[in-house]
């Protein structure tokens, strides 16, 4: 069994993200985030229920992992590091510091044992621990997360997969703007489309997304950066992303989309699908199809009519 130096930084929430890079930077092998401390204690005390503005509010502990323990002076340093982060205009808040040591099973097995193979249609997405005996007329793709998203148990990206089965992929060129761990380039690859371009400006997702595409034996070389990182144009352009970005990328994803290009869009929340909708239809763009799961939806756009052949 192996042990590890688990550190925990309480903080706002608007830090979380410039906290974890700090974590990752000093060579934590991986970050956790806690939501909502408040809420969470006043769960475990049952009394939730007298607290239902706090959701989503206010401090979050980050948790990180080293294999290598930190000093008492290294840790010291790393929390005068977050407390910085004030001078560059975040509300930290009030940063606590706690560290224990924890074994594996604590905590790099714990998220694994909810993250199983799932069947969307006939693919599979399975979690590269857990491989399963190929069955005939399956399709499998083997996605190791790592801190990337995209394991495809959210319903945006479930139901980017349910679309690419949709329609037949072979001669297409299908681009993945915002690939996360790579899961829908791969997936497009693994059912039949010529070339796959995927791009992220999440450095990290860039390379959880490479490794992905290797596990999978696809080629695929993922950028860092945006859609403006790809030339040509694309016959299927994936974007599972926020309803803002979407919004932000529509102008250059239609200049890069040939008459009968297909857009996928996912992510967006219920409350922003209306506007996310007039904003392609301003642009031109024709609505073929919609999908919602719970509080998701996802849209396929067309530039100009799709014929039927
Ligand atoms: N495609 C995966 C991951 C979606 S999460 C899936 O469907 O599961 C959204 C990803 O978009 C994140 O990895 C984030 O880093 C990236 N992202 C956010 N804004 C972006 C932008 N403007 N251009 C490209 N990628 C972006």
């Amino acid at each position: 069994m192996n042990y590890w130096q688990e550190v925990e930084i309480i903080v706002n929430y608007e830090a979380q993200e410039a906290v974890s890079e700090i974590l990752m930077n000093q060579g934590a092998k991986g970050v956790a985030i806690e939501g909502d401390i408040i809420m969470q204690q006043a769960l475990a005390d049952r009394l939730g229920d007298y607290f239902p503005h706090l959701t989503g509010s206010e401090q979050v502990a980050i948790k990180a992992c080293f294999s290598k323990y930190k000093t008492e002076r290294e840790l010291q340093h790393l929390l005068k590091s977050v407390q910085d982060l004030d001078k560059f205009g975040l509300n930290v808040g009030r940063v606590k510091l706690n560290w224990k040591i924890v074994c594996d099973k604590e905590w790099a097995d714990v998220w694994k044992d909810h993250y199983h193979p799932i069947n969307i249609g006939k693919v599979v997405v399975q979690p590269s621990w857990e491989i399963l005996p190929p069955q005939d007329n399956k399709v499998y793709v083997t996605i190791d997360p790592g801190m990337a998203f995209g394991t495809g148990t959210h319903p945006s990206t479930f139901m980017c997969i349910e679309a690419l089965q949709q329609m037949d992929l072979a001669d297409k060129v299908v681009w993945d703007i915002g690939t996360g761990s790579g899961i829908l380039a791969i997936t497009a690859a693994k059912l039949g489309a010529k070339q796959i371009e995927a791009v992220d400006i999440d450095p990290v997702a860039v390379k959880v997304c490479s490794l992905n595409a290797e596990l999978n034996q696809v080629n695929l070389k993922p950028k860092q950066g945006s859609i403006d990182q790809i030339n040509g144009t694309a016959d299927v352009i994936i974007v599972n992303i926020i309803a803002d970005v979407i919004i932000e990328l529509l102008p250059q994803i239609c200049s890069k989309l040939p008459p009968k290009g297909l857009l996928f869009v996912s992510g967006i929340i219920n409350q922003r699908a209306e506007e996310v909708r007039q904003e392609a239809y301003q642009l031109g763009l024709r609505q073929e199809w919609e999908n919602r799961q719970g509080e998701w939806v996802f849209y396929c756009f067309s530039q100009g009519e799709v014929s039927d052949d």
